[in-house]
């Protein structure tokens, strides 16, 4: 919002010297007019003069309510209204919400008036793309929304095309500029309404994720139930964690040469009374940006210590089994962690193992670097997990204090595939050459095994040897 009042206020302040300068003249025509004929026509002068520039400053006043100054688009109050009559007498509506990527470091790195310039370039080429009935606004910053009324077979072809046009490069001052833009979109099918038909074509925006190649996302029925599935999780997440209602599976983790059960990761399962199993995957996310995922995190670790524990005074024969637990970014930020970790026995300490993820190193700060350090001087090791989902990145392997690699699923699964084997051969001679084991998670089928065997991994996790299990289970063994 503090766009729109930025620009309106820096064009109202340059328009009101000039529309004054031509008041003040007009005026002193009207008295010099005054001093040369008389008083009754110098009066009708004034008046035609002054019903002229209120006529002049009332437009001005109507115009702004409905056309953006900055874009010369619609503003949003008028396009929410034309929207709202056009819903109700014209079929074949889309709403197309744009949003512009990274558009703020224009901003910062060339100052707003050149941004403001590339909004406006940006504005004509959707005028010029939309036809009569059609319309658009910029709701606030860079964010924009277009009426189209066009039949749902040409739809696409035609959002491709907007999205092509709004890519070209900006010219401005002969510097060009690379602008990239997001185009979702909502047909207008059975909804009658205008928040309808608005609020699914920003959902339909705020499903991309951030992985996606594409710049086009058309709404589909899963986002908004996907949205509401994530509000129920919400509720109930934090009831669970009041009620410390999370278990703990554990899946074994295999020697590769004879199979042999030497380590578990512990997998946190979380089972609602009204949602049912919730699985990791649906929670921990939400967790993390709730700041919840610390509670649940001391939780899962509380559990493993206890089971622990208890296993050594059973002298049960797991009772020297290491033990993984995966750690989210957000707990090793925290303090608490070391302090919690620091006054178990060090013979536990030595049992046990972190999972951790590359996402904690993309972040800019160093301080995890410290925390991993006291964590590694308690003697407990670390463990790479996912490795292949993301970034990759060979720094890290040379960077972190880490003892074991996890190879990811999605890596192995097309290992017969030459490039893919090949890969994973480097990969885990690398890994050697470092000092660090490599653990293949995943594992389905027995040729994977085999491969995985061939190219000298060292452990293997995975549905074809145990699926996580519950501790009696486990127990069984
Ligand atoms: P992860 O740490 O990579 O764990 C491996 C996931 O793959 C587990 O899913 C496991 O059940 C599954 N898996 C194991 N073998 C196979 C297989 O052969 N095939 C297939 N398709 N899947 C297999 P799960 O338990 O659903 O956990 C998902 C993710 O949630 C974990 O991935 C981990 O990132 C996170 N997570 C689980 N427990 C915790 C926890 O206590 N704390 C934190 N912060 N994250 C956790
Ligand atoms: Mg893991
Ligand atoms: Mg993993």
């Amino acid at each position: 919002m503090d766009f729109n009042f930025r620009r309106g206020k820096t064009k109202e302040i340059v328009k009101t010297p000039v529309i004054l300068t031509v008041f003040i003249s007009l005026n002193i025509m009207a008295h010099l007019v005054a001093g040369a004929v008389n008083e009754a026509v110098s009066f009708s002068v004034k008046l035609t003069v002054n019903s002229v520039l209120a006529s002049y400053f009332l437009f001005q006043l109507k115009r702004a309510q409905r056309i953006d100054d900055l874009t010369q688009l619609l503003t949003i109050k008028e396009f929410l209204r034309r929207l709202d009559r056009d819903l109700a007498i014209k079929d074949n509506l889309c709403v197309v919400s744009i949003d512009m990527l990274l558009f703020r470091n224009i901003n910062f790195s060339y100052g707003y008036e050149k941004g403001d310039q590339i909004l406006a370039q940006l504005a004509s080429r959707m005028k010029s793309f939309l036809s009569k009935t059609e319309y658009a606004t910029r709701s606030y910053g860079d964010k924009f929304y277009l009426l189209l009324n066009r039949d749902d077979k040409e739809l696409t072809t035609s959002i491709k095309e907007l999205s092509r046009i709004l890519n070209h490069p900006y010219l401005l001052n002969d510097n060009k500029f690379y602008i990239r833009t997001r185009v979702a979109y909502c047909y207008y099918t059975e909804e009658k309404s205008v928040e309808e038909l608005i609020l699914k074509a920003s959902l339909a925006m705020s499903s991309f994720k951030e992985s996606d190649n594409f710049n086009i996302q058309q709404y589909e029925s899963w986002m908004q139930k996907e949205r509401r599935e994530q509000v129920k999780i919400i509720e109930r997440l934090y009831k669970a964690v009041e009620e410390s209602r999370f278990d703990v599976y554990f899946q074994p983790i295999l020697n590769i040469k004879d199979k042999e059960i030497v380590a578990l990761e512990a997998l946190v399962r979380w089972f609602d009374p009204i949602l049912g199993t919730v699985p990791p995957d649906k929670f921990i996310n939400i967790a993390e940006e709730l700041e919840l995922i610390s509670q649940i995190g001391e939780i899962v670790q509380r559990k493993v210590f206890e089971i622990k524990r208890r296993w050594k005074d059973e002298n049960f024969k797991y009772m020297n089994m290491k033990v993984f637990i995966n750690l989210s970014p957000i707990e090793l930020r925290e303090k608490s962690l070391v302090n919690r970790l620091e006054k178990i026995d060090p013979v536990l300490q030595s049992q046990i193992g972190f999972e951790i993820t590359e996402d904690y190193f993309i972040e800019s700060s160093n301080e995890w670097r410290t925390t991993l350090n006291m964590i590694k001087n308690l003697d407990i090791c670390l463990s790479l997990d996912d490795f292949g989902t993301r970034y990759s990145s060979f720094e890290y392997l040379k960077d972190l204090p880490i003892d074991y690699l996890k190879l990811d699923r999605t890596f192995i699964l097309n290992i017969d595939d030459n490039k893919n084997y090949n890969i994973v051969k480097f990969v885990i001679s690398m890994c050697h050459s470092l000092g660090i084991k490599v653990i293949a998670e995943g594992v389905e089928h027995e040729n994977i095994y085999k491969t995985l065997k061939e190219l000298e991994c060292d452990f293997v996790q995975g549905y074809y040897f145990h699926k996580p299990m519950s501790i009696e289970n486990i127990e069984k063994l």
